[in-house]
């Protein structure tokens, strides 16, 4: 579809595009655009930039994953089908594996993502088709399958639109969890140890600058911000700027000024 250069809510509407693009190529299911649909609301309601709450978050999840021992980035379809390329390079940069990890799990799905991901410069995918042997504890059905050479040996995991369950399962398992999850509602908002409040599309790519900022930092200053990372005080910055943000324009004229060209 055409969106006009100057269309007001463009930004937006080209990341639906490249949604339904990843529908078209079976990366992404009904249910991840409905997903989607629910973080647009919440992007809405933060501003649609990325805000110093998360500019803190991301901070800490770079330190997070330059510090770690055995780094896994999580992709889901809606991640493969908005930051592809951008995860491969995460991934170089901070020598993480890549995992394919589905909440609606199949084998033609979980093959046409890690083949997208290769197509976009991956060299190794794990957690596709054979690969994903090992089960996550308290977890049932598909959902619970990950690679034993990826996310069951992962000290640190990134997952990028994770669901709250799974979250929760990982951080039992001891992982640090990072999530990239727009609603600071949400149990994985809740659950993870470091929770980006932010778009996928533009979280990774800052976290992609930031880590590479951050890699001649010495051990000890990433282990500093690590320590002094509050996520619980950072969910509670977003909440806070979304009431003041609503405050505001509650209090401001809301209906626009349209120029009359009918006559
Ligand atoms: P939970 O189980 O964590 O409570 P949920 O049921 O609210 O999750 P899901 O349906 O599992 O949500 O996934 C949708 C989540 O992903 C929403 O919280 C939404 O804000 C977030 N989300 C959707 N698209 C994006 C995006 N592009 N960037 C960041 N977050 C997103």
């Amino acid at each position: 579809m055409h969106i006009p250069l100057n269309h007001p809510r463009r930004t937006s509407l080209l990341i639906r595009e490249k949604l339904v693009e990843g529908f078209r190529r079976k990366l992404v299911v009904e249910e991840g655009l409905i997903a989607h649909g629910r973080g647009e609301c919440f992007d809405y309601l933060i501003g649609e930039k990325t805000q110093p709450f998360a500019e803190k978050a991301i901070e800490a999840a770079a330190a997070a994953l330059l510090l770690a021992k055995y780094p896994v980035i999580s992709v889901n379809g809606n991640t493969a089908a908005l930051v592809p390329s951008e995860v491969v390079e995460l991934a170089r940069i901070t020598n993480a594996k890549i995992e394919v990890n589905l909440f609606y799990r199949t084998r033609e799905r979980e093959e046409a993502i890690a083949k997208w991901l290769r197509e976009h410069g991956a060299s190794e995918v794990l957690g596709a088709g054979d690969d994903a042997s090992a089960t996550i504890p308290e977890l049932f059905s598909e959902r619970r399958r990950v690679s034993p050479r990826g996310i069951l040996i992962a000290d640190v995991v990134l997952v990028p639109l994770e669901d709250g369950d799974r979250t929760e399962a990982l951080r039992k398992m001891g992982k640090t969890v990072i999530a990239i999850d727009l609603n600071p509602l949400s149990r994985t908002a809740r659950a993870a140890s470091i929770t980006i409040v932010d778009n996928v599309v533009r979280a990774i790519p800052y976290m992609i600058e930031k880590t590479k900022e951050m890699k001649t930092k010495p051990r000890e200053a990433l282990e500093k911000i690590l320590r002094e990372y509050d996520n619980n005080a950072v969910l509670q910055e977003a909440i806070k700027h979304i009431l003041r943000r609503l405050e505001e324009l509650s209090t401001s004229k809301l209906t626009l000024e349209l120029t009359d060209i009918s006559k």
